[in-house]
């Protein structure tokens, strides 16, 4: 809303200048910061950013800690200079009416679930960059879950863990290797607050094992109209060890992994009930979570009076399991030791044996060298089960057809659900307002309906092509910005940190490639035969560049040397400037790459990639995918709407699949990608090029986007499990 369209009253406050309305103000702006709701909208992030540009930078974009620094005095003033109260106080009223609506998707289809919401799990969320408790992919699909299950108006609590140095910063050394940061996280910076009870106290729940107690405190994060429940072993009566057991992500040995998960789930679980929540079904996000299940058995057993196998059917009914990983090394397995050290009290009362609960964990129950694996439990919990793409379901079937031996591998409940991504939290606001201007009104609430993006086809070629152009060079100057950084960081001299301020090209063809450095999504690939890679860099007439970004796991050494392999790229003559690693990829960098780009990279070895989300972020902003065809791509591409790194095979060996895949990459890009991109008519236009930016936007924003996926849950999990249809559905196979 502009400044002229505000009415007087609301553009200043009537009593300007008094303690009160400064105090007011300053109030306002931090109800506003505490609920992530402002994350999505760019209004608001440009309100907030629009106070104190440099500081909003160096605070990692947390308004928060930048309200922090303002006095209401100094607000004030500042918002007077600004001209901001009009826009503070739409802000505020926005967000106020998004509380309050019930004229929601959800109202609609799933009232059934308003006195019994849906328990969401996960380890991870990524919601912003200033809550850093998220390392990758998974995070991100479980914030823009909730976010999409806010924005669609479904009853949904979130469970996860609060992570007080998170994942690690990135910084890398004078030899392009990965050095990992942490850094403790200001609580006071972060937008929750204890989570009450229902008779007003902190809620705390507590754990036994057979080595003790184990107590963990409770935040709570709103999430828009989302309420994310964070457990919290920072507490006293804890040993000290354990005071730290959920400091970091994905960090210590098996054994930390297995007191994280119990927290996870048996202490989520418990949360639940001291909030007075009774789920009407459960999602499990990924394995970690799934001993919740045994809690939820333990809860029918001894508040319904069902007995063992009553009870299980009963839980298995309401619980919903989501895989992720397509190889058997990447699922938590625990051997029998840790699994009677941490669930022997609750296995006593639930009245089994240890060889049965192993048994819950084991393919074969009878099995005595079988470890205990949390996505066997997650199967054998859940009535329904999915995969998060339709290949991955093809995988995810075969992995564990023996686990229904009976059954011919079409017939194993896996079905799948595709990934999908919040897509307000990841459009450029220029491209916002194209849509604005160009799709029916009210697009934004209808963002995972086909018949909405139609229109697509009807904007002006030009219009767009100079959107995307701005926006490529806002990401140029952001990427420049932070390579240089790194450059003076590293000590070097004046020159180079100059020719830092300078790299790439905003005329040349680029390409993005940004994700955590797991050896199986190959960052290197590019790089495989140095000679074509030179060739594609010293075209003049038709050049390319490359930009990179990612974090390895801080155990994955090969992870770590592909990122020095790419960064030590900068000191070939030939290729630098042209190349460049942007360190410490979060969903900030993410989210600037994917604004700007030409062509987002994606090459792993298939079918490893489950699904992949980054390359979904580009297609609203007009960037096209060059893929192998894996994960969602495989089904996504259609021969218009962007390019395929081969043509679908899985090959015998990791070496045979690097070497066809890179004469892949360099054939589609030369052959195609490049010549495509170049072919411009006498206006300057890349008409062909334009058109396949179309066809991606129309054919594919609505289908991989979260508020479709939400909605898929819901219709064909989660209504089920709560019992709200009389049909009983399983989610689509195949
Ligand atoms: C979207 C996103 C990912 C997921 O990337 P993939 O390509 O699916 O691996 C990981 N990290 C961040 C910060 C993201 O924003």
């Amino acid at each position: 809303m502009s400044q002229t369209e505000a009415s007087p009253k609301e553009s200043r406050p009537q009593s300007q200048g008094s303690e009160l309305s400064a105090e007011l103000l300053h109030e306002k702006c931090t109800e506003i910061a505490r609920n992530l709701w402002w994350s999505w909208h760019s209004e608001v992030v440009n309100l907030f950013r629009d106070l104190d540009p440099i500081r909003w930078r160096q605070l990692d974009h947390n308004p928060i800690a930048l309200l922090a620094e303002f006095t209401p005095e100094r607000l004030e003033a500042r918002a007077g200079e600004l001209v901001l109260y009009s826009r503070i106080n739409q802000a505020y009223r926005q967000l106020k009416e998004y509380l309050a609506s019930n004229q929601t998707w959800g109202a609609t289809n799933a009232g059934v679930l308003g006195a019994s919401p849906v328990a969401y799990f996960s380890a991870e969320f990524g919601i912003h960059e200033s809550v850093p408790i998220y390392s990758g992919g998974l995070g991100v699909l479980s914030g823009d879950h909730i976010k999409s299950a806010s924005g669609l108006g479904i009853p949904l609590v979130a469970i996860g863990l609060f992570y007080d140095q998170g994942y690690f910063r990135q910084r890398l050394d004078d030899e392009s290797y990965q050095v990992e940061e942490y850094q403790d996280t200001l609580v006071e910076n972060l937008p929750m607050e204890p989570a009450v009870s229902n008779d007003g106290k902190p809620v705390t729940v507590e754990i036994d094992t057979r080595d003790g107690k184990l107590f963990a405190k409770v935040w709570l994060m709103h999430v828009g109209r989302i309420n994310l429940y964070l457990l919290d072993c920072d507490v006293e009566g804890n040993k000290p060890e354990d005071r730290e057991l959920t400091s970091r992500l994905y960090g210590g040995d098996t054994r930390t992994r297995i007191r994280q998960e119990l927290v996870l789930g048996i202490g989520g679980m418990r949360v639940l009930r001291a909030c007075g929540i009774t789920p009407g079904a459960y999602h499990m996000n990924e394995g970690h979570s799934a001993f919740a299940g045994l809690e939820a058995i333990r809860d029918f057993m001894h508040v319904d009076g069902l007995d063992f196998d009553e009870a299980l059917r009963e839980v298995a009914h309401r619980s919903v399991f989501t895989t992720h990983t397509p190889v058997p090394a990447g699922h938590d397995r625990f051997d029998s030791a840790l699994i009677e050290e941490h669930i022997g009290p609750l296995r006593e009362s639930l009245g089994i044996s240890l060889h049965q609960l192993m048994g819950l964990g084991r393919v074969d129950p009878q099995n005595e060298n079988e470890s205990f694996c949390m996505t066997v439990l997650a199967l054998k919990l859940s009535r329904r089960a999915n995969a998060v793409s339709s290949l991955h379901g093809q995988v995810s079937r075969r992995m564990w057809a023996h686990l229904w031996p009976w059954r011919v591998e079409e017939e194993i409940p896996i079905g799948h659900i595709t990934n999908g991504i919040h897509i307000p939290s990841f459009l450029a606001f220029q491209m916002r307002q194209l849509y604005d201007r160009h799709l029916p009104a009210g697009w934004a609430s209808r963002m995972g309906e086909s018949e909405v993006w139609q229109s697509i086809h009807q904007i002006d070629p030009g219009e767009l092509w100079e959107t995307h152009y701005a926006l490529k060079n806002l990401m140029l100057t952001f990427v420049r910005r932070r390579v240089s950084r790194q450059c003076r960081r590293r000590g070097e001299s004046d020159e180079a940190v100059e020719a830092a301020r300078n790299v790439l090209n905003p005329n040349a063809l680029t390409i993005g490639f940004a994700r955590r450095f797991a050896t199986y999504k190959r960052a290197n690939l590019f790089m495989w035969d140095i000679e074509r890679l030179y060739e594609l860099l010293d075209d003049t007439d038709r050049p390319v560049q490359f930009i990179f970004a990612g974090k390895a796991h801080p155990a994955d050494e090969p992870g770590k040397r592909f990122i020095q392999q790419i960064d030590s790229l900068r000191h070939d003559p030939k290729i630098s400037g042209k190349v460049v690693f942007v360190e410490d990829y979060d969903i900030n960098v993410g989210r600037h790459l994917v604004q700007g780009v030409d062509v987002w990279l994606n090459n792993p070895r298939r079918p490893l990639e489950a699904s992949g989300t980054s390359g979904q972020k580009v297609i609203l902003n007009g960037g096209l995918n060059c893929s192998v065809l894996d994960g969602w791509w495989a089904e996504a591409y259609n021969g218009m709407n962007g390019f395929a790194i081969g043509e679908g095979r899985t090959h015998a060996s990791d070496e045979v699949a690097d070497h066809r895949d890179s004469e892949d990459l360099y054939q589609v890009l030369k052959n195609q990608v490049i010549p495509t991109f170049y072919d411009c008519d006498s206006d300057g236009l890349p008409r062909q090029w334009i058109t396949m930016m179309m066809h991606s936007i129309g054919s594919l924003a609505w289908r991989f986007s979260a508020h479709r996926m939400v909605m898929d849950y819901c219709r064909s999990a989660y209504l089920p499990a709560a019992g709200g249809l009389s049909c009983d559905m399983t989610i689509r196979v195949g």
